[in-house]
């Protein structure tokens, strides 16, 4: 259930609630609004008995939360997030922008990429130091010195860096590092990484699974969001198919579906949904269109020379074109 305070509700009113929340048994979440707090009431087993908040001061209205996410859900907050990174805008009416390699390769190789798609219009890096790779024999990442180059990349070009954690030994040395946590497809339901991630104080973007419904994605996101960290990004990458014609299969309607159901910005990674480039500039148009608060994009300068994912990562003229194109369809909303 949530409890919708008016809008000059004082603290102690919105303490008051809080309280008899508790003495109930259950858990009181407040989440403050664009212009009163609303408490979400957590842990409770059925239907919260209405009775004893009908008639306490400050109390506006009583609204039955029906979702299995509770903090997610657009029932317990109607406006849109939207999360700063500096000043990146992640969220309603913003397109956002990531690019940058699969892996980070190198310092000159970092550097080269974020210079070309920081000047093609990317307002954040991305590049993965901790790969998860499906046959041990390829190239894993660079760990701690990937990371370092993120930090350098963040100093000399200017650009917030998003990158992934894959496990709770190296959480703390990511968390230090990355502006944006990422946790990839094969990590959706890891649990105890999502428990972690719930207490960092950086934004998580949370892939959807391969093979995960959208509401097995968004308990996933409410795992995060139940241990105190309000800032989840979705980020939509294509799901395990039938098909051979694409690596997955880009889940367009999800975008809108999830806009429906939750207040957490939902960006669009075309390039792991084609797996192949030719395919990466239309998704892209289509992300936009369908309206994605943003992409995230592979880009090397060297494709045929890199150690992961080359064959679906766009050269940096491509992105550019990219990023205009995109420019002109999110103008139209
Ligand atoms: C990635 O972004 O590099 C990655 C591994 O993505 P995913 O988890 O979607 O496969
Ligand atoms: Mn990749």
């Amino acid at each position: 259930m949530l409890i919708v305070m008016e809008k000059n509700a004082t603290p102690q009113q919105i303490d008051a609630v809080s309280k008899m929340v508790e003495k109930r048994g259950y858990e009181a979440r407040p989440i403050p609004g664009g212009d009163r707090v609303s408490i979400c009431v957590l842990r409770n087993k059925g239907a919260v008995d209405t009775a004893s908040f009908i008639g306490m001061a400050g109390v506006k209205d009583l609204i039955p939360v029906t979702r299995p996410y509770k903090l997610v859900s657009r029932e317990s907050q109607s406006e849109d997030t939207v999360i700063q990174v500096g000043d990146v805008a992640i969220g309603n009416g913003h397109q956002t922008l990531i690019a940058g390699p699969c892996a980070i390769e190198g310092e000159a190789q970092a550097l080269t990429i974020a210079a070309k798609v920081k000047a093609a219009g990317a307002h954040m890096f991305r590049g993965g130091a901790f790969k998860p790779r499906t046959s041990p024999y390829s190239f894993q990442g660079l760990g701690v010195e990937g990371l370092k180059i993120l930090a350098k990349v963040r100093n000399d070009i200017g650009l917030p860096v998003v990158t992934e954690v894959m496990d709770l030994d190296t959480f703390d040395v990511v968390e230090e590092y990355a502006d944006i946590i990422q946790i990839g497809t094969r990590n959706m339901q890891n649990f105890s990484l999502l428990r972690r991630a719930g207490r960092s104080h950086r934004p998580v973007m949370l892939k959807r699974g391969m093979a995960a419904t959208i509401d097995e994605w968004l308990m996933a996101a409410e795992y995060i969001m139940e241990g105190g960290n309000t800032q989840v990004i979705l980020c939509e990458r294509g799901v395990r198919t039938f098909v051979h014609h694409s690596r997955n299969t880009l889940d367009l309607s999800a975008v809108p579906y999830v806009q429906k159901e939750s207040h957490l910005p939902i960006i669009i990674d075309p390039s792991h949904a084609a797996g192949r480039r030719d395919q990466v500039i239309p998704l892209a148009r289509a992300s936009a269109a369908v309206g994605a608060h943003g992409l995230m994009v592979e880009v090397h300068h060297q494709p045929d020379q890199a150690l992961s994912d080359g064959a679906q990562s766009l050269f940096p003229d491509q992105f550019e074109k990219l990023c205009q194109q995109v420019r002109h369809i999110s103008d139209l909303f």
